[in-house]
């Protein structure tokens, strides 16, 4: 395997007996907008092999489709039905508990394809329904640049005030884009949770069901193959966020990689580790590259 680095043994015995990867997006896969080096031809070798994998990710900017294909264009050969997404989550969410009833979701036009099939209210129909006094089933806050604005933040501020359930894609307070340190919509949800007083669900990492829809994901795909049952502690997470990742990973019994290559560094790995909640990962790595010669290097 010319395309990886050299087999680190002691990750490959803290790994052992792992079948399968959830992997994160941002910090893992990219950073910044770009590949992080050796991620995709880690990838690569994931595919070469046959090794089992899902990109577990609180992206909710763009719809599967287009992260599979933005992905191509920075070298990685991820196919849409490999991502698993706070968006997608969202969406099976109001298909299960909205269905046929009005909602209205903040996200881009783009994110919004994952919605089809159900009733998303536009910002004209949602303007109606405070006018008229018609129920609103929820509010499902997304990231969007462009349609993160007061104007609309008002319009799930008051909908909420009425009734309507909240409802967060993540809480992610931020993330780091080619401009720097960038503000996250799970900042514009906690203010809204702040001025209407009522506590958002939430639906992407760490939220245990967000875990356990792709650990049965994953199962299923070992059942379908005739592998033995594929059980928690057989997924490795690998993340970057110590809190959504690597907390969360851990309380719904996955191992846990942590790694070098995104927005939080040692100094909140150790801090986390202190803390009542003991975030301890199973492994930690310089960059997935490691990861994965560790496993099929
Ligand atoms: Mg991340």
């Amino acid at each position: 395997m010319p395309d990886l680095p050299p087999r680190d043994d002691s990750l490959r015995a803290a790994l052992h007996g792992v079948r399968g990867l959830l992997l994160d997006l941002d910090g893992v896969l990219v950073l910044k907008g770009a590949a992080v080096p050796g991620a995709p031809e880690a990838l690569a070798a994931l595919e070469r092999v046959g090794f089992p994998y899902l990109v577990v990710t609180n992206t909710s900017l763009v719809s599967r489709a287009t992260l599979a294909r933005w992905g191509r264009s920075v070298g990685f050969a991820t196919p849409a039905d490999r991502f698993q997404s706070a968006l997608t989550a969202s969406a099976e969410l109001a298909g299960r508990e909205f269905a046929g009833r009005p909602v209205y979701v903040i996200t881009s036009d783009d994110a919004r394809a994952e919605f089809d099939g159900l009733a998303v209210l536009d910002a004209a129909a949602v303007d109606a329904a405070l006018a008229e006094g018609r129920d609103v089933a929820a509010v499902i806050l997304g990231d969007s640049p462009d349609q993160l604005t007061r104007e609309t933040l008002n319009r799930a501020f008051r909908l909420v005030l009425r009734g309507a359930v909240l409802v967060g894609m993540h809480r992610n307070p931020w993330w780091l884009t080619p401009e720097g340190p960038t503000l996250d919509a799970g900042t514009f949800l906690v203010g809204l949770e702040w001025a209407t007083k009522r506590k958002a669900r939430t639906v992407g990492k760490p939220d245990p069901a967000f875990f356990r829809v792709a650990a049965e994901r994953m199962a299923t795909g070992a059942s379908a193959r005739g592998e033995p049952r594929l059980l928690r502690h057989h997924l490795a997470m690998v993340g970057d966020d110590v809190f959504n990742d690597i907390g969360g990973g851990r309380r719904a019994g996955l191992r846990t990689v942590f790694v070098r290559t995104g927005k939080h560094g040692d100094a909140e790995l150790a801090e986390a580790a202190r803390g009542v909640r003991g975030y301890r990962p199973d492994a930690v790595a310089p960059s997935i590259a490691e990861v994965v010669a560790a496993l099929v290097g």
